[in-house]
């Protein structure tokens, strides 16, 4: 093992010491010099592997990394190891555990009439000008007592981890006035203590406009910029704040106005970019945007300058799947071009209906032409850059969180190889055990 326990000293292992051992492929995701930024081109395919790997974690951190052979000639290891759990991985694969960077999860029903529309061949605007879309999630989440919502997010948080998620970004934004959306942060608050991994809540009021706002959205932007914001920047509700900026939501002008308001109340900011049509960057990129996603309609210009910067673009297949679109965002383009990109599944009730970070990376895989390498660095440690958490999340590296996901295979690429298949056997998150099978 490279680096020796830290509590060498103690006389008893502390009780939520955990070691797994037999790794078959540990992905660890360090990189041979360390990286201050996300990973981009071919950094994307360098996944670190051990083979037959082992990981102590103490106290919800990654203490040491390295193979198994070592590791039980550690001294510390020997001494301590009948009190230490100890996880005989046989030959499975372990991934840092998911990062999701993008979910809507605070809804109350799924979207079953749009869904058969769509199938019939209705279009993304055309349900949203029939009363459907986003809109149609409102009237349930105004409705819903906040304990239901809380218990809502806990259950797909819970279906998250058994999928191999440890991270999760979630949003509010079905419920559009001042009152529903802090409720929805608030329920996503709740739910992330009941839940042993790690979630970042985002305000996203500027979803879409809603109707009783129906040619008067500027009065919305206000409700957003002088209400919301600074009350779920008081309440410490909220790490960023997101807007859907395409036709159809929030102009450019008002996405601006939006993030302007977000920085004076010290928050970040993210946006729903490039889904349905071209919006130009240029005016977006001063307010230091953490994301920009969806990303599907974009000019070269903006993509070489998303190349020199750190903004990741959060790529979300899932919904070009679920719109049974014909088209993909142009993965190989970013990529290629040096542009740091993200995968996240865009769990929603209208679009994007799936907690599954490996069904994201086998759309990637298949639809967007990257490597099961590639998918996985976008899963895991660019899904923390997208999220701001890549100092303590997204690689199996000492002093790290001990956020991990042992898959039932014998080769990381079988993740997305067995599309539709869950092969998570366990997650570890922030050091506690959630069993998949
Ligand atoms: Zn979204």
């Amino acid at each position: 093992m490279p680096q020796k326990p830290a509590p060498a000293k103690r006389k008893a292992a502390p009780r939520d010491s955990l070691f797994l051992t037999n790794v078959g492929q540990l992905l660890t995701l360090r990189t041979a010099s360390p990286k201050s930024s996300p990973r981009r081109g071919s950094d994307l395919n360098e996944l670190g592997i051990i083979n037959d790997g082992a990981v102590l974690c103490i106290g919800g951190k990654i203490v040491s990394v390295g193979n198994t052979k070592d590791a039980l000639h550690d001294p510390w290891i020997r001494k301590h190891r009948k009190q230490i759990t100890e996880i005989d991985c046989a030959g499975k694969v372990v991934v840092p555990g998911f990062v999701d960077s993008h979910t809507h999860p605070v809804f109350v029903s799924p979207r079953l009439v749009d869904f058969e529309k769509r199938i019939e061949g209705a279009s993304y605007e055309q349900i949203a000008a029939a009363g459907g879309g986003i809109r149609s999630s409102l009237e349930a989440v105004r409705n819903a007592a906040r304990p239901a919502l809380k218990m809502k997010v806990l259950g797909v948080l819970q279906d998250m981890a058994a999928h191999g998620t440890t991270t999760v970004e979630a949003k509010s934004g079905y419920g559009l006035t001042l009152e529903s959306e802090l409720k929805s942060l608030e329920a996503i608050c709740e739910a992330a203590l009941g839940w042993p991994g790690t979630v970042v809540p985002t305000l996203l009021g500027a979803h879409v406009v809603p109707k009783e706002f129906h040619g008067r959205s500027q009065k919305y932007v206000e409700i957003v910029c002088k209400e919301m914001i600074p009350r779920a920047a008081r309440r410490n509700l909220a790490q960023f704040v997101d807007v859907f900026c395409d036709e159809g939501a929030f102009a450019p002008e008002e996405t601006q106005q939006i993030f302007s308001a977000a920085q004076a109340h010290g928050l970040s900011v993210r946006a729903h970019m490039g889904q349905l049509s071209e919006t130009a960057l240029a005016p977006f990129l001063r307010f230091d945007p953490v994301s920009l996603d969806h990303m599907d309609h974009v000019n070269d210009d903006d993509v070489r300058q998303l190349a020199k910067r750190n903004t990741v673009v959060t790529l979300v297949p899932g919904a070009n799947y679920f719109l049974g679109l014909k088209t993909y965002p142009d993965a190989r383009r970013f990529i290629d071009a040096g542009v740091p990109v993200a995968l996240a599944t865009d769990y929603n009730p209208g679009t994007s209906p799936t907690i599954s970070m490996p069904m994201a990376m086998s759309l990637a895989c298949t639809q967007m032409k990257m490597s099961p390498a590639e998918a996985i660095a976008a899963a895991t440690i660019n899904g923390a850059w997208a999220i701001r958490l890549a100092e303590g999340k997204g690689s199996i590296e000492p002093g790290k969180a001990a956020d991990l996901a042992v898959f039932d295979v014998e080769d990381y690429r079988e993740i997305a190889y067995w599309y539709g298949a869950n092969h998570c056997w366990m997650t570890v998150l922030n050091g506690v055990i959630a069993t998949c099978q």
